[in-house]
């Protein structure tokens, strides 16, 4: 079946109905012609295929994913609920209870099972389609041809036979046989271990042709580093290269997170301790004579309750649930683990255009070499240009598009420039050359970052032609240029010629882009949260520098320099440099991985942002890769944990908010179960150490466990964000989940809970002398609801100071109520009181559970009215 399917996904391959086989043998694209290839796919080179032919191929091959993607049935999620040792133990402790012939209790306890299974299942579920919608939204895209338009459709939905339009930073989203190629060169790695990008073409190769050798294919998983192409799809989903080698496609993987696997060791230590305690319960309780049964189901129903079965399901939960709100914020988590470091990170890295920009750009001011004598730049800045001006919107880069405006206000018609002088072949704009070159009949056309051109340039257009550029000129360019971006402005410079060797300067351009309003704010938000912001940036430093004096970046005691300086670092020296660096210019991506690492070595946790094809490695090298949603290559949204919706530095900012946030509540949760554990196992133990009669029967137990444990745990998710958050230092890296401090405190609050319920257990006696069932029902009561108030402690301000806390979270808030009204409740249902040994409470008895239930959480948050500590939620 799965061989089937694998063999369908290959078009090509495919034997007999609409696409026939020559030979019926199985071709292999790289031997074929282009032609051969789309008649074999039945194609067509300008319009592709037809929606109709591509949805039929779709129904026919199956998405274009890889089999074990595939999402898991909801069954099994249910399935997965009643295995595990919790369910032996209880299944053990439902035996014991139909041994003593009672049969009530056994179905209690079965019905605790069923009810904890579909609790767990009905969130666990919800948790994984949440991911699984979030893993949809960063999903690579591809660019087809279909009908003859071009359009972006999601990777998945590749068939065999799609045209695809591809350019540097692209990912090949399926195997594809190239048709036309212009400087094309694919980064393999990932396929064949290749490091160096291999060239690309679209001729035939011989039969026999190694995988790494296929030059005339793109491969699914591969990226293109250089140049643009045009290829056919022949094998998506598993029939790929990539496929066959189980390779993974998507980055967004089901693996736990450190946070998670933490909590799951965390929680089969506990198992262990608490199994421990449960056998000393049966052993102590046994030694006093009571019933050996009895004893073991109360041992087996304290390790039931003790056991935090919630912990590291409480952290996937809170992690979806943060997720999807990070979504609703636009950023876009890819790596689930990039939520806890996006919590810790000290340093954010953040390009400048179109990030700390608007990205909206304006040509404020040109000055040509010969004044007044504009035509010629016109010209260049018209043909060595890839933007267009549509009548919907531009059409590609910014600052391109901005050029093609000027010049048409300048009164030019660019499309008339570019229609009498095509196109031969173009060196695209890239990152580390910062030029950009086009070929024409009559020469070259060139545009780039005015040092670098100054660089390399021989000549300076005059008006009787050109002229030598000397050295003095040279320093009179660079001063103008250093004018401009004096003012903020981004700056080009523009040369032609007949060649290369003989190119001329024709001037140079400022263009302003400002930055975006929020950016202020946002990078003062950074300062409080002890997050400092590194300007990166292709620009001149002047132009940075501007930028990031306006913008509150650049601030007294940090300094600016340029990439090209930053890489002549000696490498002992680079870390104390990175140390007050707030502005690195004229990057090229290497300085990049270059800051990343001096950062980190320097002990910081590094977001930085990228969108270039070049980027990749910088994005894997920091702690939190963030990619751009709009502006991004596929490549670089592949390598980020993090892809910004709509670029903005805001939005770092506020998903670093809300990763504090979600560590917050997963700690929340984990002190909350931890302290209300703990107080069941200290009151069935101090009962029984003080000789008691039963303290809590079994049921009870179970009982307090499901009742309290739900809604606190389903909800703190939920909580809002502290007021505080962003005024707090970034948590270390290595800070423990639970530090010393912190378990002396749940200790600690776990002894105020039991004392609570002893204290009102021992009123009661006082009360009613002998009336020990009485007595424990009281404690029975008061356990549970001093359970339930000291959620309210959970926050790290006292609500006694901002009574705000008490309200912030109306979910949290409404469960602990119904909680409550159900467990009264209980005690009028004649079924429940039966099984749970209840009847309703007289007045004194509760105030008795009052007084007991209230006294743990007063305390607590008199503690914290006092202190002025505020960096414990309890
Ligand atoms: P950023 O970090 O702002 O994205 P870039 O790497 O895009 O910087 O650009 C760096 C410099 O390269 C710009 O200041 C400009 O001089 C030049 N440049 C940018 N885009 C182009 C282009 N399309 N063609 C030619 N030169 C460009
Ligand atoms: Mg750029």
């Amino acid at each position: 079946m799965e061989e089937d399917r694998t063999r369908a996904a290959t078009g090509l391959s495919r034997s007999g109905q609409e696409v026939p086989v020559p030979g019926g043998g199985v071709p292999s694209a790289h031997a074929l012609s282009g032609e051969e290839v789309l008649r074999l796919l039945g194609s067509d080179p300008e319009r592709g295929l037809s929606e109709e032919e591509a949805e039929r191929r779709r129904e026919r091959f199956g998405p274009n994913v890889l089999s074990r993607e595939a999402s898991v049935p909801w069954w099994r999620v249910l399935l997965r609920q009643f295995r595990g040792g919790m369910v032996f133990l209880l299944a053990g402790a439902a035996g014991i209870s139909i041994a003593m012939g009672d049969l009530l209790d056994a179905g209690a306890i079965g019905a605790v099972v069923l009810v904890n299974g579909l609790i767990g299942f009905a969130t666990e579920y919800r948790a994984e389609r949440s991911l699984q919608a979030l893993k949809k939204m960063t999903s690579p895209t591809a660019r087809v041809v279909r009908e003859g338009v071009a359009k972006v459709v999601d990777a998945a939905d590749l068939v065999p036979g799609d045209l695809l339009v591809l350019e540097a930073g692209d990912i090949p989203g399926a195997d594809a046989r190239i048709l036309q190629a212009s400087r094309l060169a694919a980064g393999e790695a990932s396929l064949t271990g290749e490091s160096v990008p291999v060239e690309k073409h679209a001729d035939p190769l011989p039969e026999e042709t190694d995988l790494g050798d296929r030059r005339n294919c793109l491969f699914a998983g591969t990226s293109l580093v250089r140049g643009t192409a045009r290829a056919l799809v022949f094998a998506t989903g598993a029939a790929t290269e990539m496929g066959r080698i189980g390779g993974l496609l998507t980055r967004l993987d089901k693996g736990r997170t450190p946070l998670e696997e933490r909590l799951e060791r965390f929680s089969r230590f506990l198992v262990w301790l608490v199994l421990g305690v449960g056998g000393a319960v049966v052993v102590l309780g046994s030694l006093q004579g009571r019933p050996l049964l009895e004893m073991l189901e109360t041992g087996i129903a304290l390790a039931v309750a003790a056991v935090p079965e919630g912990l590291p399901f409480v952290a996937t939960m809170t992690l979806a649930v943060g997720v999807r709100q990070m979504a609703r914020r636009r950023a876009l988590v890819r790596n689930l683990a990039a939520v806890e470091t996006l919590g810790s990170t000290t340093v954010v890295c953040s390009d400048k255009t179109g990030t700390i920009t608007e990205n909206r750009m304006t040509l404020r001011v040109l000055l040509p070499a010969v004044p007044g004598e504009e035509g010629e730049l016109w010209r260049v800045a018209a043909l060595c240009n890839n933007g267009a001006l549509g009548r919907d919107g531009d059409i590609g880069d910014p600052m391109e598009t901005a050029l093609l405006r000027a010049a048409r206000d300048a009164g030019v018609d660019p499309e008339g420039l570019r229609a009498a002088e095509p196109r031969l072949d173009e060196e695209p704009f890239d990152s580390s050359t910062m030029r950009m070159v086009t070929f024409h009949a009559a020469g070259v056309a060139i545009k780039g970052a005015p040092e670098r051109l100054l660089e390399e340039l021989r000549y300076v257009r005059t008006p009787e032609g050109r002229s030598p550029l000397d050295e003095p000129a040279r320093e009179g360019w660079r001063k103008r240029v250093a004018a401009l971006a004096a003012q903020g402005m981004r700056t080009l410079a523009f040369a032609s010629g007949e060649d290369r060797e003989g190119a001329a300067l024709l001037g140079v351009a400022g263009i302003l882009d400002p930055p975006r309003p929020e950016v202020r704010g946002a990078v003062a938000a950074c300062g409080e949260a002890g997050i400092r912001v590194i300007l990166v940036t292709g620009d001149h430093l002047l132009t940075a520098r501007a930028v990031a004096e306006e913008t509150g970046i650049l601030r007294e005691g940090l300094r600016g320099i340029t990439g090209r300086e930053f890489g002549a670092l000696p490498e002992d020296r680079v870390a104390e440099a990175a140390k007050d660096l707030a502005v690195l210019a004229r990057v090229a991506p290497e300085h990049k991985v270059r800051l990343v690492q001096a950062l980190r070595e320097a002990g910081e946790v590094v977001a930085m942002t990228g969108d270039g094809v070049n980027d990749a490695p910088a994005l894997k090298a920091a702690d939190v890769g963030v990619a751009m949603g709009i502006t991004g290559t596929e490549v670089s949204k592949e390598a980020g944990d993090v892809v910004l919706k709509d670029d903005r530095f805001a939005t770092i900012v506020d998903a670093v908010e809300e990763g504090r946030r979600i560590f917050d509540n997963i700690r929340k949760a984990i002190l909350f179960l931890l302290c209300c554990n703990l107080s069941e196992v200290f009151t069935v133990f101090l009962g029984l150490a003080a000789n008691l009669p039963t303290l809590l029967t079994p049921l009870q137990i179970l009982w307090v466990n499901l009742a309290t444990d739900v809604v606190p745990a389903l909800t703190l998710a939920l909580d809002p964000a502290e007021p505080g958050v962003m005024r707090r230092p970034p948590r270390a890296r290595e800070e423990d989940l639970l530090p010393r401090p912190l378990r002396w405190r749940i200790l600690v609050q776990g002894l105020l809970l039991t004392l609570g319920v002893l204290g009102a257990y021992g009123a009661c006696l006082v009360l009613r002398p002998g009336d020990y069932r009485g007595a424990s029902e009281v404690a029975f009561f008061t356990l549970v609801t001093a359970q339930l108030c000291f959620v309210l402690n959970l926050r790290r301000e006292s609500f006694l100071r901002d009574p705000r806390q008490l309200i912030s979270n109306p979910l949290l808030l409404g469960g602990i109520v119904a909680t409550l009204l159900v467990q009264v409740a209980a005690a009028h249902v004649p079924l429940l009181q039966e099984v749970l040994d209840i009847a309703p409470l007289s007045a004194p008895q509760w105030g008795c559970v009052a007084a007991g239930a209230l006294l743990p959480t007063a305390l607590c948050q008199v503690r914290k009215l006092l202190s002025r500590d505020r960096t414990s939620p309890i």
